[in-house]
């Protein structure tokens, strides 16, 4: 059979993780994403032909800034103060860590043809009761007016931190395409214990799940397969050729059930470790070129992923339809 493999990526500079923990560690690491991470992940992908959806915050892909006191405000039981409060109000040269138009640009010029989606306008947790309904709208509409100004589709959206919420609003924006939570090979109903066995398939190099779009509130939600982790703290203990394992158990899945498999990552988190990073990420891609190359393998974007699945319902109302 043929399968599918679909990379997106959340493109999100310091906007990621700030609430969490802001320092000089983290400006660093997004300054790197900017200078160096993006532009060599994009010429590997072109390189070997394949196409990603790159889910930008939408605020990493301005060059410039004033400040936002036009935004509702959010709050969190984890975070006090202003959500902008580290938004220097600035721009990329002399804050690349916050501002990365030109990463932005280079993405959507690129010499093989990427999908830009978003992450959100500036990485608020829409799952949360603390984002009111006012601010969830204003981040997706500004994602969408990047959209407008550089005449793109840009409607593939991927939740910050997956935690989904106005999928109503986010439609009634213009998105189309959701990234749904992974589907994992251990699950139970717990989400605590769902995390620690998320781990577990890590180090014990399980084959992730192909998965399949479905509708949700009207949108196309494609699950993830895999979440490629950082190798920081804990997480580099997860040896590399179990990391190896599970993204090639990945595609072989995939293939065996003609379905998809959804690798992620955020380009940041290739910072830690650069070098095994990306020879992992080189054999990934020298793999599913020779896949595709030999028909086994289809590459495509979140975008297309959801073109396809709403032309197979078509097709199958019109069948339906017609035997009526
Ligand atoms: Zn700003």
């Amino acid at each position: 059979m043929r399968g599918t493999f679909v990379l997106s990526l959340d493109t999100e500079l310091a906007w990621g993780s700030f609430d969490k923990s802001f320092g000089p560690k983290l400006v660093r690491a997004a300054q790197w994403e900017n200078r160096e991470g993006i532009p060599r992940l994009l010429d590997l992908l072109c390189g070997h032909h394949i196409s990603a959806t790159w889910a930008f915050v939408g605020h990493a892909t301005l060059d410039h800034c004033t400040g936002h006191p036009e935004m509702e405000p959010v709050g969190y039981d984890w975070y006090s103060g202003d959500w902008f409060q580290h938004d220097p109000a600035s721009d990329e040269l002399r804050h690349p860590e916050w501002y990365a138009r030109s990463c932005f640009l280079k993405v959507l010029r690129a010499p093989y043809p990427q999908e830009i989606g978003f992450h959100s306008f500036s990485h608020v947790i829409f799952g949360n009761p603390g984002t009111p309904r006012k601010r969830a709208i204003q981040e997706f509409a500004a994602c969408r007016a990047i959209a407008r100004e550089f005449e793109i589709q840009g409607d593939a959206f991927v939740f910050p931190r997956n935690r989904a919420g106005f999928l109503d609003e986010l439609r009634e924006a213009g998105f189309r395409t959701i990234r749904a939570r992974d589907m994992s090979p251990i699950h139970t109903r717990y989400s605590a214990a769902n995390n620690v066995l998320g781990v577990l398939a890590d180090f014990f190099a399980l084959a992730p799940l192909a998965v399949s779009p479905y509708l949700d509130h009207g949108l196309v939600a494609l699950p993830g397969s895999l979440m490629l982790r950082a190798m920081d703290g804990w997480r580099r203990l997860i040896p590399l050729r179990a990391r190896r394992a599970r993204i090639m158990k990945g595609i072989d899945r995939c293939i065996r059930e003609g379905a998809i498999f959804h690798l992620w990552l955020h380009p940041i988190n290739l910072y830690r470790e650069e070098g095994k990073m990306f020879e992992l990420l080189e054999e990934c891609c020298e793999c599913v070129s020779l896949l595709r190359d030999r028909g086994d393998l289809r590459v495509a974007t979140m975008g297309e992923t959801a073109e396809k699945y709403l032309a197979s319902i078509e097709q199958g109302t019109k069948m339906i339809c017609a035997s009526a």
